[in-house]
């Protein structure tokens, strides 16, 4: 019975009973379990045979504490700040994914992105997307590094090349005021430039002492050091 038969015996009942039914309401298609379908199907080919082949390169270049994550969509990675004024920028990334990125195996922060560049790349209409990609990494402080597509891949190379890029020194801000009482002008995140906010911190050596953490947490984990010129 279809919800337009239901409310004509409902009609016709209410009839019967000398009641007026209520003004009829446009009633909207209701999608039943029994009509949603699920043509899904496993691919075959999650990784394509030369991604495949470097990856398996990449474990041993690596070492046992990263992690290798293929396939990743940048908006995992990155996120946009202040997203309501930025909707054109997190379009523009939204859909876009990473061959690889290489994680810290503890934390599972990204150390850096790889792309690996076969012949397609060579195509009109894929610089674009390149470029978006390597203009994006490298606002939001993320190394990425593009390698050509090979037969064969020197490993100890690959190493020293990811090993550097990684071990690159993150800079941490330290501001110095002379008041600690007046902590009233926070600074802008070195991370991503948002406001940041006054926090306690609870653990660690500096565990009770105030700092500036980023408003974004946990999207972003920029912090502040406050050091007092005078105590
Ligand atoms: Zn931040």
């Amino acid at each position: 019975m279809t919800a337009d038969e239901r409310s004509g015996c409902l009609t016709q009942i209410m009839r019967v009973l000398g009641l007026k039914s209520a003004p009829e309401k446009k009633v909207e298609s209701v999608v039943t379990s029994s009509e949603v379908t699920y043509p899904y199907h496993l691919r075959d080919n999650f990784l394509s045979k030369a991604e495949l082949y470097f990856y398996h390169v990449l474990v041993k270049a690596v070492g046992d504490d990263k992690v290798i994550c293929p396939k990743v969509l940048l908006r995992d990675v990155l996120y946009v700040s202040d997203k309501k004024n930025n909707m054109d920028a997190f379009y523009r990334i939204s859909q876009k994914h990473l061959d690889f990125i290489v994680c810290d195996s503890r934390s599972m922060d990204p150390l850096l992105a790889i792309e690996l560049d076969d012949a397609s790349h060579q195509q009109i209409g894929r610089n674009s997307s390149d470029e978006i990609k390597n203009n994006a990494l490298e606002s939001a402080g993320l190394p990425l590094l593009r390698i050509k597509a090979a037969r064969g891949y020197d490993v100890t190379e690959l190493r020293a090349k990811l090993t550097t890029t990684w071990l690159a020194p993150k800079q941490i801000a330290l501001v110095t005021i002379a008041d600690e009482n007046n902590l009233t002008t926070a600074p802008s995140c070195p991370k991503c430039g948002s406001k940041m906010v006054l926090r306690t911190a609870t653990q660690g050596e500096r565990k009770g002492e105030p700092f500036y953490g980023c408003s974004t947490y946990p999207q972003c984990r920029g912090i502040v050091h406050i050091t007092t010129a005078v105590k």
